[in-house]
């Protein structure tokens, strides 16, 4: 333990003092013991560093000193970023063998070069390393891997053509010549290769490890710089750059980051949230609400997201704010308006749920600045009329497990279906709604199941109190998205019987279906 604590601290200060001193350092340690130990060995899973190497190439000289250095040092990146956010110096833990050089597995590909593209390669690796690591259970130490490939392109000044991003719990990185942390930060021409490849790596290495995309708060932009799972990977290394509180809490609560050893990692889990609230009040946006979840939550992120997202931008200017759950069923989270990097246009807020297992739910729905005003009440939970009397008494097509009475019974997992087994009716479909007695309706609620391809999207509804006479009420679209969707209808209405006809579904699908449909009248 004392020797730990030695290295610990040697490490510590292998980055700030001279390389003359780290090596005595070392040395002094070496003569105590032959294993050197690393800040976090007592995580009991260390993240998988993979080097992937196509049939028809080698390895770049040098990758596993260089490798090792780069990541060593994101690690205390990490450290520090966690420590701030008040975690303390929490990080990944490393596989770390017996002579101290962190372990670097290298797996010789099956095939050559041009089946692993930047486009696609992805998955074929993927499919290689699922083999290899049931192959080599041993050499599994989590269920989160970087794999890094030698570059393609030919030419060590402009290195690519290897898959570079991260999904899931993979990320995929280059190797070439000159990746090395001694170029980082240096007006070169290889300090800004350094900086593109090794943040772009530091990037891809937080998408692996759970974090989507985000941008900083605007009123730390001057302290701490750039959001790593934002632009960070052009800064990294030259200029501040830093993790978020929201996204230090989703590395806390994930496998490689914890000391806790337990089977349920990233098992799947449920989260429902109700009287949820959102207010404006002192120049904060408040959003407030209950919850329940089928497991411990940890954290309750949320994500202001200017949306409809453009192709090139998506998630990357989603500002973050981080909370910890109020009690056992409340959340409380304020997010400064100070702190927006834009006042207008529309947004997507959504809610995360990190449970303590590392499993995330989240619900997303949709508010718009007015005149630099969030009309973040539309997100308010509305009266749902009771729905014990309702039925459906029509509907074009239905598959045999999905009933359009699924559709009224509160749960999810079952849901309308039009066929597609056996033959496949494309649109218009439509079902009739019967609410048992007049009722007096604001407009409707619908909740989609958790796969979205072919879920409706514009639609017309109409009324009617006999069954037999139909008024339009009005053309609609549902978005493509899980959380519960309000559609108002132009004036509060009293009738009977509601018919739904679907003109398309998302993605263009002959079949469509939806999970739940609600009313309400507030
Ligand atoms: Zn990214």
């Amino acid at each position: 333990m004392k020797l730990k604590i030695l290295y610990t601290l040697a490490l510590a200060l292998f980055y700030s003092c001279s390389e003359d001193y780290a090596t005595n350092i070392k040395q002094e340690s070496d003569v105590e013991s032959t294993t050197i130990d690393n800040e976090w060995s007592d995580n009991p899973y260390k993240l998988n560093i993979v080097y992937f190497v196509p049939n028809d190439m080698s390895p770049v000289p040098d990758y596993e000193s260089r490798i090792e250095e780069i990541i060593f040092d994101a690690q205390d990146f990490f450290a520090s970023n966690l420590d701030r956010a008040g975690f303390g110096r929490t990080s990944f833990g490393l596989d770390i063998k017996s002579d101290g050089k962190l372990n670097i597995i290298t797996v010789p590909g099956q095939q050559g070069k041009n089946a692993y593209p930047y486009s696609g390669g992805g998955g074929v690796i993927v499919n290689e390393l699922n083999t290899y690591f049931n192959e080599n259970p041993e050499e599994k130490k989590s269920e989160h891997t970087l794999v890094l490939l030698p570059s393609t392109s030919g030419d060590p000044l402009n290195p690519g053509g290897v898959p570079f991003y991260g999904y899931g719990r993979y990320c995929f990185a280059l190797d070439y010549e000159y990746l090395d942390k001694q170029y980082l930060g240096e007006d070169s021409n290889l300090g800004n290769l350094a900086t593109k490849w090794i943040g772009g790596l530091v990037h891809e290495l937080g998408h692996g490890l759970n974090a989507p995309h985000n941008i900083g708060r605007k009123t730390v932009k001057s302290t701490l710089g750039t959001a790593l799972m934002g632009t960070g990977n052009g800064t990294y290394g030259k200029s501040p750059t830093f993790i978020t509180a929201a996204h230090a809490a989703v590395f806390a609560n994930s496998q490689t980051f914890s000391s806790d050893t337990r089977s349920d990692w990233y098992s799947k889990e449920t989260a429902n949230i109700s009287n949820l609230k959102g207010k404006v009040e002192n120049n904060k946006i408040i959003i407030s609400g209950n919850f329940t979840s089928s497991g411990t939550v940890a954290t309750i992120n949320v994500w202001h997201d200017p949306y409809p997202a453009t192709a090139n931008n998506e998630d990357y200017d989603a500002l973050s704010f981080t909370s910890k759950p109020v009690g056992q069923d409340s959340l409380y989270i304020e997010s400064p308006l100070d702190d927006f990097h834009k006042l207008d246009g529309q947004y997507q807020l959504r809610i995360g749920f990190i449970h303590e297992n590392g499993s995330r739910v989240i619900r997303a729905y949709e508010y718009e600045f007015v005149n630099n005003v969030p009309n973040i009440e539309v997100i308010n939970t509305k009266n749902l009329i009771d729905r014990s009397s309702w039925s459906i008494v029509e509907a074009d097509s239905e598959e045999d497990n999905g009933p359009a009475s699924g559709m009224l019974d509160g749960d999810l997992s079952s849901f309308w279906h039009t066929q597609w087994k056996s033959t496949l009716p494309g649109h218009p479909h439509h079902f009739v709604l019967d609410m048992g007695a007049e009722t007096t309706v604001k407009g409707f609620a619908f909740e989609n199941r958790s796969g979205l391809n072919g879920t409706i999207k514009d639609f017309e509804m109409f009324k009617s109190n006999d069954g037999e006479n139909w008024t339009s009420l009005g053309t609609y679209s549902l978005a493509r998205v899980q959380n519960i969707q309000y559609i108002d209808l132009p004036s509060v209405q009293s009738f009977r019987y509601m018919k739904l006809v679907t003109q398309n579904s998302h993605g263009d699908f002959d079949y469509t279906h939806l999970a739940e449909i609600h009313a309400y009248n507030n």
